[in-house]
């Protein structure tokens, strides 16, 4: 045992319950009032605690394989050996390629590299290849409204009065994207993300009807995500960048989509990938026409990652951030959004930690 050996893994749900000044909206079929993520603390021998996240949507599964499979695997090894991680993803590969054992793995991922800037006594983002920019602008990503054009209205200038200069819809209609341009005027960016609404044969027709509203990109327009072909060909034929990436069944598929040049933005989540997926990702795109975009759906420290990928990565990007009041803003003292933009946090490791009301679990249930 050594100053850098594991002692602990765990994972502390963080369900931060939301409003967005409408009726809760559906995600996997039910109402939705919480933000679900959660956040993965290691701890090394010498007392040392480095934070991580992880996608979760049931808090009960996720934990089960922190205590029966990550935990088990992690603790005794070094924190700093170069295999640890692909190591247990081989070991653990039989338990699916994607999904909730992978982005434990991925929480575990963001976790080390934390570790390491903070070991090293550097900010995230020198690691990373070092940091291009101070700051990040940010783009207000309203969730579903359900082309209610009166609330689409009304949220958009709420976000412009923030100082949010972008705008991003989780919405399905041209009627939807024209109450949103409405209250911009023109030149403002409106991404629109589908949630994978179409199947092929009915985007070309969809996305048709949007274009005199000026999307500036549309987001997972087919079902399935996948489908690698069928995006390609949409993108030859619809007049607007594509972007895809959160759904990704593997770090290898979305970087071969980067490659290839199937989409235009290709949008890695640290949460569900791992923050080394992630860069490998960015790193492809380099030199290309792809731009890597993040998701950013999430609030902890695969937040904190993301903005030190963007920082460091060679394309500018905007960092997505959800539009709603939270019960409790992760970071808000520490790397507060200012007007519509981050500053990049210079702190070692990602910057800051999560606070104690997050950690102590007052937002696990
Ligand atoms: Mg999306």
């Amino acid at each position: 045992m050594t100053s850098n050996t594991i002692v602990s893994v765990i994972c502390i749900p963080m369900r931060l319950p939301f409003h967005h000044w409408s009726s809760p909206p559906l995600f996997a079929g039910r109402p939705r009032d919480k933000l679900d993520s959660a956040l993965v603390r290691v701890q090394t021998q010498d007392g040392s605690v480095a934070w991580g996240e992880s996608y979760c949507v049931e808090p009960r599964a996720l934990q089960a394989i922190f205590e029966t499979l990550v935990a088990p695997l992690a603790c005794g090894r070094q924190a700093d050996e170069e295999t640890l991680l692909p190591g247990m993803q081989r070991v653990l590969h039989n338990l699916g390629r994607s999904g909730p054992v992978v982005h434990a793995l991925a929480g575990l991922d963001i976790a080390l590299w934390d570790l390491r800037a903070k070991r090293a006594g550097v900010p995230l983002h020198a690691l990373l290849g070092g940091m291009r920019r101070e700051r990040v602008r940010v783009y207000a990503s309203l969730l579903q409204y359900y082309g209610k054009a009166e609330l689409l209205h009304s949220v958009t200038a709420r976000a412009l009065a923030q100082g949010f200069t972008e705008i991003k819809l989780h919405e399905r209609t041209a009627e939807a994207l024209a109450a949103v341009r409405h209250a911009t005027g023109p030149g403002v960016p409106i991404m629109v993300d589908t949630n994978c609404a179409w199947l092929p044969h009915e985007a070309e027709a969809a996305i048709a009807a949007m274009l005199p509203h000026e999307p500036y990109w549309i987001e997972e327009p087919l079902w399935v995500p996948e489908d690698a072909q069928a995006l390609a060909t949409l993108r030859q034929r619809c007049g607007v960048p594509l972007a895809v990436g959160e759904n990704a069944s593997s770090a290898l598929a979305l970087r071969r989509m980067a490659e290839q040049g199937t989409v235009q933005y290709v949008q890695p989540s640290v949460i569900k990938l791992g923050l080394t997926a992630a860069l490998d990702i960015a790193r492809s795109c380099e030199g290309t026409g792809t731009v890597c975009a993040p998701q950013v759906a999430f609030f902890g420290p695969g937040f904190l990652a993301s903005l030190h990928l963007i920082a460091a990565q060679q394309d500018e990007v905007s960092l997505e951030r959800l539009f709603v009041e939270l019960a409790h803003v992760p970071y808000a003292a520490t790397v507060p959004i200012e007007n519509g933009w981050l500053q990049v946090p210079d702190a070692p490791g990602l910057g800051a930690d999560p606070e104690p009301a997050l950690v102590e679990g007052r937002y696990a249930g």
